[in-house]
């Protein structure tokens, strides 16, 4: 499906639920935020039909996403079912790693291997500083095990001026010792009621950083929807990437549709959310109406993030957690 800039658009991003069980200080206040009750989220039959219906349309792509995933009821259920979907090349998800080792396995055989696990600090007191939470140890612990067990594996973290910049580097050396990608995501100001200014440290700054220590990196092209300008340092097993996502330098590769917990569609990241889903299927319509729907929905993508942002009703901060919209 292309939208009106002529960008073909085939990878849907979902938040299956707006919990977490971290409250890293980015996306979070420490008290939480206020939940929705369980019938306003999307539900796995809802999910499955959205997915089945954008496949019709030509989505190939999927990323589970929340608050944090395996924290839902069952959630291995619903990537049973989307696993059995026939359109999706690959199904992809995100998630802070607390909870999914016990998993590992059921993942394996599903054919599930592609996760991006957020890991702000290779520190134990700044990861906890950053997550207000105890669980460095069993992070990277399940670090360890999806390595182990073959996964491909993106390492997201964000950095942010005065509190993790000297993880820097720390973190690109994963991309030496193991067969992962390391993504540097520049900080948004989705945090739900963190009332401080960002913490903001541009990506090109990391640029800088990474060029100083690593002067033989080399540019890789970019691919079909890449958000990250991509390095590679020679001999190293992964790649890294540096995400502007305050910058938004990308805009022009972008493929996503995103929709939220309670089934809220997002066009862009920036938007304050174009139409709610949930209400829509709820009301009865029938699959040809919804992907009519969707096929509109896409049209409404702004051109960027700065558009998305200026087009936005509500534009009184804090703006919403990310872990309402899922990253
Ligand atoms: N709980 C899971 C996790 O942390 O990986 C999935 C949801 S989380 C909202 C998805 C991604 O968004 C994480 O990599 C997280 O670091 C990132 N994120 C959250 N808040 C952010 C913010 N204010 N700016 C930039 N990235 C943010
Ligand atoms: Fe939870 Fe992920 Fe938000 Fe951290 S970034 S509070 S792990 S949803």
């Amino acid at each position: 499906m292309k939208d009106s800039f002529d960008r073909t658009i085939d990878y849907v991003r979902i938040a299956v639920t707006d919990r977490c069980n971290l409250r890293c200080f980015y996306c979070m206040p420490a008290e939480g935020i206020p939940y929705e009750p369980k019938q306003h989220l999307l539900s796995y039959e809802e999910i499955t039909r959205v997915l089945r219906v954008l496949g019709g349309l030509g989505f190939r792509k999927v990323r589970f996403t929340g608050g944090e995933p395996f924290l839902r009821k069952d959630f291995m259920q619903l990537l049973e079912n989307t696993a059995g979907l026939p359109d999706y090349d690959s199904i992809h998800i995100t998630s802070n790693g607390t909870l999914l080792q016990k998993h590992i396995p059921r993942l394996k055989q599903l054919g599930i291997t592609k996760i991006n696990l957020s890991i702000d600090s290779l520190d134990p007191e700044r990861f906890h500083k950053i997550t207000r939470r105890n669980d460095f140890d069993k992070v990277m612990r399940t670090f360890a095990l999806l390595v182990e067990n073959g996964f491909k594996i993106k390492l997201n973290a964000v950095i942010m001026h005065g509190i993790n910049t000297q993880d820097i580097i720390p973190l690109a050396e994963l991309a030496k010792t193991h067969p992962v990608d390391v993504r540097f995501i520049e900080e948004m100001p989705f945090n739900g009621g963190y009332k401080e200014n960002l913490k903001l440290y541009r990506a090109k700054d990391i640029h800088t950083d990474l060029k100083a220590q690593y002067p033989g990196l080399e540019m890789l092209p970019s691919e079909h929807g890449d958000t990250a300008d991509l390095i590679k340092v020679p001999g190293y097993q992964g790649n890294i990437g540096v995400i502007a996502a305050f910058s938004r330098t990308f805009c022009h590769t972008c493929n996503r549709l995103r929709i939220s917990s309670k089934g809220e569609i997002k066009t862009c990241l920036y938007d304050g959310g174009v139409f709610n889903i949930r209400d829509y299927m709820r009301s009865g319509v029938t699959d040809k109406e919804l992907a009519k729907k969707f096929q509109e929905l896409v049209k409404l993508k702004p051109k960027d993030g700065f558009a998305a942002e200026q087009s936005r009703t509500n534009t009184t901060t804090p703006l919403e957690s990310m872990s309402v919209i899922g990253g």
